[in-house]
C-alpha cells in the first residue's frame, strides 16, 4: 500500500487544481506515470479536494488523499483619505476590485455615499467610509475605509472696492472664498466719474492732467463746472497747489505781506510756502497776492519747491540750451528751467517762452508730470 503526501497550500484560483504529491512505498518514492498515474477530483472550487492515485508497472491498486483548496481573497484598492473641499460637492471613491463593492458610511450627516461609490458632502467634518466586497463560496471578503474630510461652506470674505475717479475706474464690494476663490458677489467694475469741467473737452493736451489733478485735490476748478481754461494762474494759486501737494502743513511763522489778509483760501499757504523758504515776496510786504506768474517763475517755484523736499534734482548742465528760446530765459531762472526741460515739465514739443504769463491748463499739465515723476 502506497502513502500520498500533498505537499505545500493550495488556494482558489478559477481553475483545476493539481497538486504536489509524494509518493512511497514504504521508504520508496515512487515515481508518476512510471509506477503510478495521478487523477485529481473535486479540485475547482474550496473545499475539500482529492487526488487519486493508481499503481502501473510493478504497482496495483489505488489510493486517494483529501487536501483543501482555500478560499481566495477578493482584490481591493481604494485610497486611505479623501479631502471634500468648499469648492466640491461630489466625489468618487474610485475603488476597484474583484467583486461586486458596497459602501457604508460612518456618517451620512457629513458625507453620504452612493451605491456606485460616489461621495456627496452634506456637512463639515469627518466620515469614515466603509469599503466591502463580501465573501463567497471561493473567497474571503475584502474590506477597506477611506476617511473622508469635508469642508461644506465656503469662507466668504469681503473684498473692498474702491471708488471711480475722474481718471480711473472703480469697482464695487465683492465677497469671495477665501480657500477656493469662489466669487459669490463678482465685483463690478464703476465707469469712471464725469468730467465736471464744461470747458475741459475730452481728448485735449491737458483734459487728463486735470482730470488727475482734480482727482488728487490738487488743483480744482474756479467753480464747480468751471476749470479755467485760457485764463492764467495767478501767483498765490501756485502756492496753494505746493501746499496742497505737500498735505498743507501748517505755517512755523507768519510772512508779513500786507496782500496776504488772515483767513483767505490762499492765506496758510503763503504763509507756510514763505516760512520754508520756497516762495518769497517782491519784498518784505508784498507778496503779489492776485498777480499772473510768467513760466519761468513757475517752473522756478516748483524746483524750488522739489529741492527742499530732497527730490533728485540732477540734469545734465546747459541741457535747456537746445531749445530755439533758451537765450529768453533770465539768469536767475536758468538752473530751474534746465531741469524743468530735461526731465520733459516744460519745452516739451513747443517753446519755452519764459516770460510769458501761464495758463492754468499749462500750469496743471507740469503739476501732473511732476507729480508723476516724484511721487
Ligand atoms: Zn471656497
Amino acid at each position: 500500500m502506497a502513502t500520498i503526501t500533498v505537499n505545500g497550500t493550495y488556494v482558489y484560483t478559477g481553475s483545476a487544481i493539481k497538486p504536489s504529491i509524494t509518493v512511497k512505498r514504504g521508504t520508496k518514492v515512487l515515481t508518476e506515470n512510471t509506477d503510478y498515474v495521478v487523477a485529481v477530483s473535486n479540485n475547482i472550487n474550496a473545499g475539500q479536494a482529492t487526488v487519486t492515485i493508481a499503481g502501473r508497472g510493478n504497482y496495483k491498486g489505488s489510493t486517494s488523499k483529501t487536501f483543501t483548496i482555500q478560499k481566495a481573497a477578493h482584490t481591493l484598492t481604494c485610497p486611505d483619505k479623501i479631502s471634500i473641499s468648499c469648492a466640491e460637492t461630489t466625489k468618487s471613491i474610485g475603488a476597484k476590485g474583484s467583486g461586486q463593492i458596497t459602501y457604508s458610511s460612518s456618517n451620512t450627516g457629513i458625507a453620504a455615499v452612493s451605491a456606485n461609490g460616489v461621495i456627496t458632502k452634506k456637512g463639515t467634518g469627518s466620515a469614515v467610509i466603509t469599503v466591502l466586497i463580501a465573501g463567497d463560496a471561493n473567497h474571503n471578503q475584502a474590506k477597506a475605509t477611506v476617511n473622508v474630510d469635508v469642508v461644506y461652506s465656503h469662507s466668504i470674505e469681503t473684498v473692498k472696492g474702491k471708488a471711480a475717479t475722474h481718471t480711473e475706474t472703480g469697482l464695487t464690494d465683492g465677497k469671495v472664498c477665501r480657500v477656493c476663490g469662489y466669487e459669490e458677489i463678482k465685483q463690478q467694475v464703476i465707469p469712471v466719474l464725469a468730467n465736471p469741467f464744461a470747458d475741459v473737452p475730452a481728448g485735449k493736451y491737458y483734459t487728463n492732467d486735470i482730470l488727475y489733478l482734480l482727482d488728487k485735490g490738487i488743483m480744482s476748478g474756479l467753480n464747480k463746472t468751471t476749470f479755467g481754461v485760457g485764463k492764467n494762474i495767478v501767483r498765490e494759486d501756485v502756492v496753494v497747489i505746493i501746499h496742497r501737494m505737500e498735505g498743507t502743513p501748517a505755517a512755523a511763522k507768519k510772512a508779513s505781506f500786507k496782500d496776504v489778509p488772515a483767513g483767505k483760501y490762499y492765506t496758510d499757504a503763503v504763509n507756510w510756502a514763505w516760512a520754508e523758504g520756497i516762495v518769497t515776496g517782491y519784498n518784505k510786504k508784498t507778496f503779489g497776492k492776485g498777480d499772473n506768474i510768467i513760466r519761468q517763475d513757475f517752473i522756478k517755484i516748483l524746483y524750488g519747491y522739489a529741492k527742499w523736499k530732497g527730490y533728485d534734482t540732477s540734469a545734465p548742465a546747459g541741457k535747456y540750451k537746445e531749445k530755439e528760446d533758451a537765450s529768453q530765459v533770465s539768469a536767475y531762472a536758468v538752473e530751474a528751467m534746465n531741469w524743468g526741460y530735461a526731465n520733459g515739465f516744460i519745452g516739451n514739443g513747443s517753446p519755452f517762452r519764459p516770460k510769458e504769463e501761464i495758463s492754468r491748463q499749462d500750469a496743471a499739465t507740469i503739476i501732473a508730470r511732476f507729480l508723476r515723476k516724484y511721487t
